[in-house]
C-alpha cells in the first residue's frame, strides 16, 4: 500500500495483530522511503441485501425496523433480549448468505417467521397474522391449532394472546 506521507508505492508491515474480538485486523506500517509510520485496519465487509417492496420500491436494510417488529410480536412473551439479538444475527447470516445483492421483504418475513416459529409460537402467530395475509379465516384457524398442537398451549391461549394483540393501544 502507498505511503501516505510521502506516496512511496511500497510500505512494510512491522505489527499485525487482531483487534475487535479477532473482527479485525491492526497492522502497523512503515514507509521504506520516508520512514513514516501509520496503522491500517482490515475486517469484511458486510453488507446485507437491499430490500426490495411489494411494489418494486428498494430499501437499504434496517436492523432496527426488523428488531422492533420482531419485539412487537415477542410483546410479554417469556423471550430474553440474548434469544432476540441470536435470531437477528441468523436471520443476517442468512440473508448474506444468500450472496444476493437484493431480497425481497417477503423473503425477509419468511426469515422472521422461521425464528419466531422457534421462540415463541404464540409471537409467531401474532407476527404471521399481521405479516402474511391467511387466505381465509379456515387457513388462519388450522395454523393456530397446528401450533397449539405442537407446542403444547391450548389454540383457545394462541388465539386470546393473538385477541390481546389487536386489542386497541391503552385497553390492555
Ligand atoms: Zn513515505
Amino acid at each position: 500500500m502507498h505511503c501516505p506521507f510521502c506516496g512511496e508505492a511500497d510500505t512494510k508491515v512491522i505489527d499485525s495483530r487482531l483487534v475487535a474480538e479477532g473482527d479485525q485486523v491492526r497492522r502497523r506500517r512503515e514507509c521504506i522511503s520516508c520512514r513514516e509510520r501509520f496503522t491500517t485496519f482490515e475486517s469484511a465487509e458486510l453488507v446485507m441485501p437491499r430490500v426490495v417492496k411489494q411494489d418494486g420500491v428498494r430499501q437499504p436494510f434496517d436492523e432496527e425496523k426488523l428488531r422492533s417488529g420482531i419485539m412487537k410480536a415477542l410483546e410479554k412473551r417469556p423471550v430474553s433480549i440474548e434469544q432476540i439479538d441470536a435470531a437477528l444475527n441468523r436471520i443476517k447470516y442468512r440473508l448474506r448468505a444468500t450472496g444476493e445483492r437484493e431480497v425481497k421483504s417477503m423473503q425477509l418475513g419468511e426469515e422472521v417467521m422461521t425464528e419466531l416459529r422457534q421462540l415463541d409460537k404464540v409471537a409467531y402467530v401474532r407476527f404471521a397474522s399481521v405479516y402474511r395475509s391467511f387466505q381465509d379465516i379456515n387457513e388462519f384457524k388450522e395454523e393456530i391449532e397446528r401450533l397449539s398442537a405442537s407446542s403444547g398451549e391450548t389454540a383457545v391461549d394462541v388465539a386470546k394472546a393473538l385477541a390481546d394483540n389487536h386489542r386497541p393501544e391503552g385497553k390492555k
